[in-house]
């Protein structure tokens, strides 16, 4: 860290002390969430919940509600994931002391959770403890030709309640155990790849339901914000009644760029450089915001959300959240915050700033 009367850290200081647009950190870890703080992030924008399962045991957990057998057996897993995910976000609230914590439900595409070759699908049979030919069976069921725009987001959380049920759960409880310290926690609670009004109110519906078994169980009182990821280009274009059914609207904008152009986020480095040279793409759109296509979606997005929800929190939690074009677009489109890579924070922070130091000058 920088000494304490360095350069750098007053003009951050002078930096924040005249930016209009809020800067948070996407943050899935308690290393990052440590490093969201350290690099001054006004929160956590963005909390990838899947990622919390990708490594070691962990994964085999997951693994275990994938693959379990029925109803019953999934419960049980799910059961198993409960205790994680409770002790995961006191821990997450206790690091960012009172800053709001954007939790987003779990969007795994399933590919990124499933073996991709045989010897893989033998470890996870002998972790498992079942027979390799029912583990393959298995994986070929849940494989899906299109694993991007197939069984993720909230329509794992619709089609297994249960699942995100015990987000919920998880949520609340370690809520209520934060705010013992003195100070209350608001969670915030995000639904990813939505396309549908309907979507979100059975997504509410569920949670709310949670909340008042979770309030009866232990007398606690708590509120939380509920909010919509906006990814599909549907999502934009219906923002006014989505809007209607949440607190808060942050648009991915990596899933809305692969649905806009139907290009690949995975695979589009193929012709990438061939499509920048030949100047099919200005840029390539991962990296910098299209602001024609995509950035019209962004635009009709807040301007239909804020029309029917005038008090609607607007964010981007993108990897463009942290790229100074894209700052400059969505403070221009009614924005209230950016929401991007911990390291990308302080960049941010001074994109923000400068354009308001532009305005006044
Ligand atoms: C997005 O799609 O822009 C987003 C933030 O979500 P993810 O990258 O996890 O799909
Ligand atoms: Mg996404």
């Amino acid at each position: 860290p920088p000494a304490k009367d360095h350069w750098y850290l007053t003009l951050m200081d002078w930096a924040d002390s005249i930016r209009d647009l809020g800067v948070r950190a996407n943050a899935d870890t308690p290393t990052d969430a440590a490093m969201a703080r350290d690099f001054k992030a006004e929160g956590i924008g963005l909390c990838r919940t899947e990622h919390m399962f990708f490594e070691g045991d962990r994964l085999t957990v997951m693994r275990e509600m994938i693959f379990a057998d029925g109803n019953n057996d999934r419960r049980e897993a799910i059961a198993r994931l409960l205790p994680m995910q409770r002790s995961d976000f006191i821990e997450l609230f206790r690091i960012m002391e009172g800053l709001p914590v954007c939790i987003r439900l779990f969007d795994p595409p399933l590919h990124e959770f499933l073996p991709s070759d045989r010897r893989g699908a033998r470890e996870l049979a002998d972790a498992l403890d079942r027979p390799l030919s029912e583990v393959t069976r298995r994986i070929e069921w849940l494989s899906e030709f299109n694993p991007m725009l197939g069984m993720r987001g909230v329509r794992l959380g619709i089609t297994f309640p249960e699942i995100y049920e015990m987000q919920a759960r998880a949520i609340f409880e370690a809520t209520i155990e934060a705010s013992k310290s003195g100070r209350a926690v608001v969670p915030e609670i995000m639904i990813p790849l939505v396309s549908a009004k309907r979507e979100v109110e059975l997504v509410k519906t569920q949670i709310d339901g949670v909340a008042a078994a979770v309030r009866n169980e232990t007398g606690a009182d708590f509120t939380y914000r509920l909010g919509v990821m906006v990814e599909t280009p549907r999502a934009a274009l219906r923002a006014d009644e989505i809007a209607q059914h949440a607190a808060f609207l942050s648009f991915g904008t990596n899933d809305l760029t692969q649905m806009t152009y139907g290009l690949s986020r995975d695979d589009a480095g193929r012709f990438m450089n061939a499509y920048v040279q030949q100047g099919v793409f200005p840029e390539d759109p991962f990296h910098t915001l299209d602001t024609e296509g995509v950035g019209e979606l962004l635009e009709i997005g807040a301007a239909r959300g804020r029309k029917s929800s005038p008090n609607l929190t607007l964010a981007v939690c993108g990897e463009h959240g942290g790229n100074p074009e894209s700052i400059a677009f969505c403070r221009a489109a009614g924005f209230d915050y950016v929401s991007c890579s911990p390291f990308r924070v302080p960049v941010a922070r001074l994109a923000a700033a400068q354009l308001v130091a532009a305005e006044i000058k």
